[in-house]
């Protein structure tokens, strides 16, 4: 048998040339995300007004399964991919457990996370539309750098809103941003109409991600040549983000390494949804079969206590309604959640997989993820981000369980980015004050009950 080297790297020219729409073999696909006027499908028309055409196009195409990567943005992606798949010797020693566990992992850019990854694509469309700028939020602060590297690649103005709270617990994430040349504004703001109506209602506020895309697509639709672009949830972002699981599969291949498990953590659903599209799609075609899991905070738990319904995907109401497993719009997580992944709802794309059990979904609380971050930093030596501590911890189960069955199974996990910008959660956790805190049944019926009535 050959040796599985600690790192498996891919060489430039084995990495992807294109894009993989996992839509593209569902036999009953995502519901059709609605305009909150009319409740009809929203046109390419409609949505070209919000976003850029070509991305529009994207996001409604459920057929077409492969998209050519432009060359300007295999360029660009060369700068810090392929991104490594680490066999954890180190972690599986600790554990003591026969399972093999792998890692792919993302954080090994500037932004530290796999968000690059989308946001070069939506900047590179942006530009080649002729666009000036675009405008988005930005809740920890990943996305909004991500960004704003990606549209000082292409020269473009990076307008970021982001939620007050992490503007000013985050100052350094602000700098990053700015260094790379985004103005960055905290949200809600006064500079919109409805952050000032938002201001207005609660004074106050420290906000949410809800209200900061209100804001940042008013933002874009009030200015001549700009549109506004998202970094999780939608059907395009899942598309970029497909690049991680075709890397997977490809080193995986490489060494004739046949997955068993497939764990991520589930914020918006977009790292999650990329690492697992080619390994769904054989699902989907009867061709393989993978135990893939979605790891979800259980502060904010969207799939597991969700509802699969219609709802809006911010606070303004003003972004089309998408089918989704939803806490409702206006649910937002205690205040001492320090994991990330802290949106409301998930990716009509990765929502409808699960509800047609091609994957299933488990809820932690985050002193065991914190304690999993640990661990896995005192023995990989990456410092991983609370978000991909999420999906280390079900790792870390699963191979505990191995260990008791004796089972050598293949578990692949995301490590999605670092967490050199959540020190403050790390500091609460290592001085012992990091607490739990699961939403009672009441709570989610409260926010529940503002779901839109669709049929
Ligand atoms: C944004 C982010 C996530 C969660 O977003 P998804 O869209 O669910 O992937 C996870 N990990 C890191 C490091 C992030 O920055």
């Amino acid at each position: 048998m050959t040796e599985i080297p600690y790192k498996i790297y891919l060489e430039e020219n084995e990495m992807p040339k294109e894009w993989y729409n996992v839509r593209a073999d569902m036999k009953k696909k995502p519901a059709p995300i609605l305009n909150p006027g009319t409740l009809q499908p929203v046109t390419i028309d409609e949505l070209s007004h919000i976003f850029c055409t070509e991305l529009a196009k994207q996001e409604l195409d459920d057929t077409t399964p492969y998209f050519e990567i432009p060359e300007e943005i295999r360029n660009f992606y060369k700068m810090y991919r392929p991104s490594p798949l680490v066999r954890a010797y180190c972690l599986e020693k600790k554990l003591g457990t026969p399972a093999h566990i792998y890692y792919k992992f993302e954080g090994n850019n500037t932004s530290g996370s796999h968000k690059l990854n989308s946001a070069i694509a939506q900047a590179y469309y942006a530009k080649k539309q002729g666009l000036k700028g675009v405008t988005t939020e930005t809740g920890a602060g990943q996305w909004g750098t991500a960004l704003s590297m990606a549209c000082s690649y292409f020269d473009l103005d990076c307008q970021v809103y982001m939620v007050k709270v992490s503007y000013e617990q985050k100052p350094f994430r602000r700098e990053v941003m700015r260094t790379y040349g985004a103005k960055v504004t905290p949200s809600p703001s006064m500079e919109t109409e409805i952050g000032k109506k938002i201001n207005a209602e609660f004074p106050g506020t420290t906000g949410s991600l809800g209200c900061a895309i209100s804001e940042a697509v008013e933002a874009a639709t009030t200015q001549e040549g700009y549109r506004y672009v998202l970094g999780s949830v939608l059907s395009q972002v899942l598309l970029h983000q497909s690049v991680i699981g075709l890397e997977t599969k490809a080193a995986l291949d490489k060494y004739g390494i046949k997955a068993d498990m497939i764990i991520g953590c589930a914020g918006g659903g977009s790292n999650l949804g990329g690492l697992i599209s080619p390994f769904a799609g054989e699902v989907l075609r009867g061709e393989a079969n993978y135990d893939i899991i979605a790891v979800e905070p259980a502060s904010c738990p969207s799939l597991t206590r969700g509802k699969y319904a219609y709802d809006f995907c911010d606070t303004g109401k003003v972004c089309p309604l998408a089918k989704m497993y939803t806490l409702g719009s206006g649910f937002i997580p205690s205040a001492n959640h320090a994991g990330g992944l802290r949106y409301h709802g998930m990716s009509s794309v990765v929502s409808e997989l699960y509800d047609q059990g091609i994957l299933r979904a488990t809820s932690v609380e985050q002193t065991k993820v914190f304690e999993a971050a640990q661990m896995f930093a005192r023995v990989e030596g990456i410092l991983p981000a609370p978000e991909s501590s999420h999906a280390i911890r079900v790792a870390i189960d699963e191979a505990l369980k191995c260990k008791e069955t004796g089972e050598a199974k293949n578990i692949v996990f995301g490590l999605t980015g670092t967490g050199y910008f959540d020190m403050v959660a790390y500091q609460k956790f290592n001085d012992g004050e990091m607490s739990d805190y699961i939403p009672t049944d009441a709570d989610l019926e409260k926010s529940l009950s503002t779901l839109p009535k669709v049929d």
